[in-house]
Order: C-alpha cells, then sequence, then structure tokens
C-alpha cells in the first residue's frame, strides 16, 4: 500500500526452496502469515512452487532435462512431488483465516491438472479445520494463463476456478516458441507481437463472457506502452513490481480511454512488433509522455 498498490498481485513462492533442505510446513506457515498480514487488510496472491526452467532447484538440474522449459516446471512438478504441493495448500489454508489471500497455480496446461489440486485443497481444508478446530473459509483459487492451451478452454477452467492471471513472460515466450531469457533471440521474444496482443484480446473477451476476473502479470503489465493497451482491453488488474507502479499508474491517469482504445484499434490492424511499438511510442512522445519511451529498452523485456 505504501508504493501505491492494492495488495500483492503475485507472490512468487520459490525463495524457501532456493536452500540446501526443503522448507517445513511451518517454515512456510510463518513466511506466509507475515507476508499477509503486512498486506492486511488488501490481500496477497500466493503463487504455488514454479520451479524449473528459469528457476531451476539444485535437485531438478540432477534431472539433466533436454529442454526444461518445456520439462517438468510449475504444476507439473505435483505430478512427481504432490507432497510439497500439499505442504504449500496446507499452509495457505492455515494463513488464511488471518489475512485474505488467494492461491494461484502456474503453468497450468490440462484441466485435470486443476482438477487434481481441487481434490488436495478439499481434502486438506476438511483436515486443517478439524486440526485447528476453527472454520476457515476456502481461500479463492485461480490459474495463470501462460501456457496457450488454456487460451482456448477458458470456460472449462471457469467452472473450476475463481480467477485468471496472465503471465505475459512465459504467455509471450510460448506464444512465439522464444527462450524468453535467450540474448540470441532477444529480437524474437516481443509482447508487442500481433499474436500476443490478439490472444490477450480474445481472453478478456473470453473471461468476462464467463464473469471471471482477469489480471495481468509479468513485463507487459509493468510496461506504461502495453499497460493502457491492457486497460482498453478491458483487464481489472494488472500486477507488477513496485518500482513501476508510478511510471504505470502516471501513463493510465494521462491517456484517456477513447485515446487508449483508439491506439489498440489501430494496432490490433497491424502485423509488425516494431510498428506496433513504434506507433506508441509516437503517441507518448506527442502527448507529453516521452520520459516514458526513453527509459524503456530498444527490445521489450
Ligand atoms: C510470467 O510468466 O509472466 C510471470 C509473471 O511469472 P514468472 O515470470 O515468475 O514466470
Ligand atoms: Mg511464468
Amino acid at each position: 500500500a505504501q508504493c501505491g498498490a492494492d495488495g500483492v498481485g503475485l507472490y512468487r513462492t520459490e525463495f524457501a526452496y532456493f536452500t540446501d533442505r526443503l522448507p517445513s510446513e511451518e517454515d512456510l506457515l510463518a513466511e506466509y502469515a507475515a507476508v499477509a498480514q503486512r498486506a492486511a487488510p488488501d490481500r496477497v496472491v500466493f503463487r504455488t512452487l514454479d520451479v524449473g526452467a528459469d528457476k531451476m532447484l539444485h535437485a531438478q538440474a540432477v534431472l539433466k532435462e533436454p529442454n526444461p522449459a518445456l520439462g517438468l516446471r510449475g504444476i507439473r512438478m505435483a505430478q512427481v512431488r504432490p507432497d510439497v504441493l500439499d505442504q504449500q495448500l496446507r499452509a495457505l489454508l492455515q494463513v488464511s483465516p488471518l489475512a485474505r489471500c488467494r492461491i494461484l497455480l502456474p503453468m497450468v496446461t490440462s484441466v485435470s491438472e486443476v482438477e487434481e489440486v481441487l481434490y488436495l485443497l478439499e481434502r486438506d481444508w476438511i483436515a486443517v479445520q478439524e486440526e485447528e478446530q476453527v472454520k476457515i473459509t476456502k481461500p479463492k483459487i485461480g490459474i495463470m494463463v501462460e501456457v496457450p492451451s488454456v487460451l482456448f478452454q477458458i470456460d472449462e477452467f471457469a467452472e473450476l476456478v475463481d480467477f485468471f492471471s496472465v503471465g505475459s513472460n512465459d504467455l509471450t515466450q510460448y506464444l512465439l516458441a522464444v527462450d524468453r531469457n535467450n540474448p540470441h533471440v532477444a529480437n524474437v521474444y516481443s509482447h508487442f507481437h500481433p499474436s500476443v496482443l490478439r490472444a490477450l484480446q480474445n481472453l478478456v473477451q473470453a473471461c468476462h463472457q464467463q464473469q471471471k476476473p482477469i489480471s495481468v502479470c509479468g513485463e507487459m503489465a509493468g510496461d506504461p506502452l502495453t499497460a493502457i493497451l491492457l486497460m482498453a482491453m478491458g483487464f481489472n488488474t494488472l500486477s507488477m513490481s513496485s518500482s513501476n507502479i508510478l511510471r504505470v499508474r502516471k501513463a493510465i491517469c494521462h491517456v484517456p480511454m477513447a485515446d487508449a482504445k483508439q491506439l489498440l484499434d489501430n494496432v490490433l490492424q497491424m502485423n509488425n512488433p516494431l510498428v506496433i511499438k513504434s506507433w506508441l511510442e509516437h503517441y507518448f512522445k506527442t502527448h507529453g509522455l516521452a520520459d516514458m519511451v526513453k527509459s524503456n529498452r530498444l527490445v521489450s523485456a
């Protein structure tokens, strides 16, 4: 709240696992309770463990997967180590009476993955209430939209979850089949790509149709140029690092909705990411927002 945000839109729970030993349920409970209480009365969205690929644990590196970005990462880990997810869910359930928290599942590909987590959550919910002798309201649960398959099954996922959140870094990576951290193909990776923009436009419409809230995380939400497009598309919430909040807030306050919608209309007709970016930059430069353009890198992150 101190930096002008409404709660924590994405709390990455990976950090506790980058040590020599796995954390205990008590460790997790202490960490999550501290985070939730600091953010109170605002909510915190806790993303369950998303290790693998660019966030590789030592134990995973031993697996020597030939293609880790397409391998055992995010929710897929729950197939191999359900106990790890179970422990996180139990800790989060115990935190939920203390402060507002939500659960977000990363790297979801198929409906069955969510069904399995819901089953675990239900079982833990009953068990924790019995053990602690408290009544717990089940936290809202959502999935990240970062694997393109999800884009085509929003209605089916909407029957299972309360909200959606776009992981724009990974969605860009998987839509464009380009490693988000590989400098050799950095010119291919762009969140100004027409397919990324059109996918998001369709996605937000599908979520609204299902009456489910949808937010955007990742670089795209923290880039003023794309933030105003997301606003025009109708995204309810943008989640970004605190260092970007002021810039994005300034852009959103300065660009009238009618202009943002016009810009969106314009760029959705274009087929080249660089032209789209230049078009947006031109608007910013000619509307007193030139400082935001200069601080951007030439190739989007
Ligand atoms: C994303 O993919 O955009 C995201 C927010 O998650 P991460 O960067 O942690 O993969
Ligand atoms: Mg991601």
